[in-house]
């Protein structure tokens, strides 16, 4: 029987993260992933997402600038160019709540930002059109994370720390047993079971059915809810290129609902990703997932109205899902019973920024007391017991899941 000092659950942005930061603590870490490393049905792959600031609530804006240094970090460390620095724009009506509310808490942390009407933006980003009398919110500290490799390089970087890593490997139950816990893995030399001391649950949209059997969604009334999301990559017309290109065409989130979101031309030559933010019926993670045409004909009419120079026509979607909790926020925490279970679920369509935080949180919280949340990365809106009665927390207010 295989035995660890701790087993992270879920080879997803979180775990990979989780997995390299035991590792850099010295800890004996196993990371197990039910595909590969890098793999496209959960919520880490793809060339491209946004990280930025600009948050309404003041728990993800003031945990930013860590998220930009653990990735500067990781940059360095490992020489693979994980971010790319463009800036950020956010699109909104001037009396829109989510842009009053992120501009007071940019001001209020300090952080830089410049308005731009409509008129001075067509000047320094003639690629954006904007709906008359719209503002847009200028972000210097916004930028690109490299999703896959991302993911790649955290746990590349993991296992030069010591960590192994098993694919194609299958967590088939969790069970606290006395100080430790007990896991069945079936891939990686057939059915086994490990031992550790502690386990991390990063398991992305899979994490429900381990947080109903751990008790958790059942105590605290939190069920997961997974959604599907497509993303849709458009042709770039050649006289436009450069003024797409990741030096000169920033990030861009237009915020009233549905909103929609897109990157310079990044990973695909050419081309550029654009999304539109879905609700729809919770999503079981393993079933088929098909194109939602009416979402993408949106994302076609969104574009031939606001970026300039696109050609307003699919060619070719990406899918994606979110885990999203009752409130929104992230659940990040140990389980109330046994606190050698740590658990990080809900990152909705905000997480992947955070991936370098959330790791260095649970690697944190693994390394302390049950009761400690000293690590300067805890927020108290990541609690499980939040949803208990007297505890709940406002939704997330900010309308952009980003
Ligand atoms: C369309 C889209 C756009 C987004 N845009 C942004 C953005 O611009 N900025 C941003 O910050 N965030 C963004 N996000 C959100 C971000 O990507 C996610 O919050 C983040 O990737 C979640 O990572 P995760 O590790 O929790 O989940 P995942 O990446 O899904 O990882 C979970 C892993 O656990 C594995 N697993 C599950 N069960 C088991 C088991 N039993 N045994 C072994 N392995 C198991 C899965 O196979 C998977 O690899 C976006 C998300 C989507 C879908």
């Amino acid at each position: 029987m295989e035995r660890f000092d701790v087993v992270v659950i879920g080879a997803g942005g979180m775990g990979a993260a989780a997995a390299y930061y035991l590792a850099r603590d010295g800890r004996r870490a196993l990371l197990v992933e039910q595909f590969t490393v890098g793999h496209s049905r959960g919520s880490s792959h793809g060339g491209s997402r946004i990280i930025r600031h600009s948050y309404v609530e003041r728990e993800y804006a003031t945990l930013a600038p860590h998220a930009f240094a653990l990735w500067r970090q990781v940059q360095a460390e490992s020489g693979a160019r994980l971010l790319a620095d463009t800036g950020g724009l956010d699109f909104a009506p001037p009396d829109y709540p989510t842009l009053l509310g992120r501009l007071e808490t940019l001001g209020a942390l300090g952080l830089p930002y410049r308005l731009y009407a409509q008129d001075e933006l067509r000047h320094d980003f003639p690629q954006f059109r904007l709906p008359a009398g719209w503002l847009a919110l200028y972000q210097t500290d916004a930028g690109v994370l490299s999703a896959t490799r991302c993911v790649e390089t955290l746990a590349g970087q993991a296992v030069r720390r010591g960590a192994t890593v098993w694919e194609n490997s299958r967590v088939l139950s969790v069970q606290p047993d006395g100080a430790g816990v007990r896991m069945e893995i079936d891939g990686h030399a057939g059915r086994q079971i490990v031992l550790a001391d502690q386990a991390v649950l990063t398991a992305g949209p899979w994490a429900g059915r381990f947080l109903d059997e751990l008790g958790i969604t059942a105590a605290y009334a939190a069920p997961l809810r997974v959604t599907h999301q497509q993303l849709v990559y458009m042709e770039v017309a050649q006289a436009a290129r450069p003024l797409f290109a990741a030096d000169r065409c920033p990030v861009y989130i237009g915020l009233p609902m549905p909103y929609f979101y897109g990157f310079p031309i990044w990973e695909r030559p050419g081309q550029l990703k654009v999304g539109r933010e879905m609700d729809g019926p919770a999503i079981d993670p393993d079933g088929e997932r098909s194109v939602d045409a009416d979402a993408v004909a949106e994302v076609e009419a969104w574009v031939a109205e606001t970026l300039v120079g696109v050609i307003p026509k699919a060619v070719s979607v990406e899918k994606c899902l979110y885990t999203l909790s009752p409130d929104g926020h992230f659940l990040i925490d140990r389980h109330p019973q046994h606190p050698q279970v740590l658990i990080a679920a809900g990152f909705s369509g905000r997480g992947f920024k955070f991936v370098v935080t959330t790791g260095r949180l649970l690697a944190d919280l693994a390394a302390s007391a049950p009761g400690d949340y000293s690590s300067p990365l805890w927020r108290e809106t990541f609690r499980l017991d939040r949803f208990v009665s007297g505890k709940k927390l406002s939704p997330s207010v900010d309308t952009a899941n980003l």
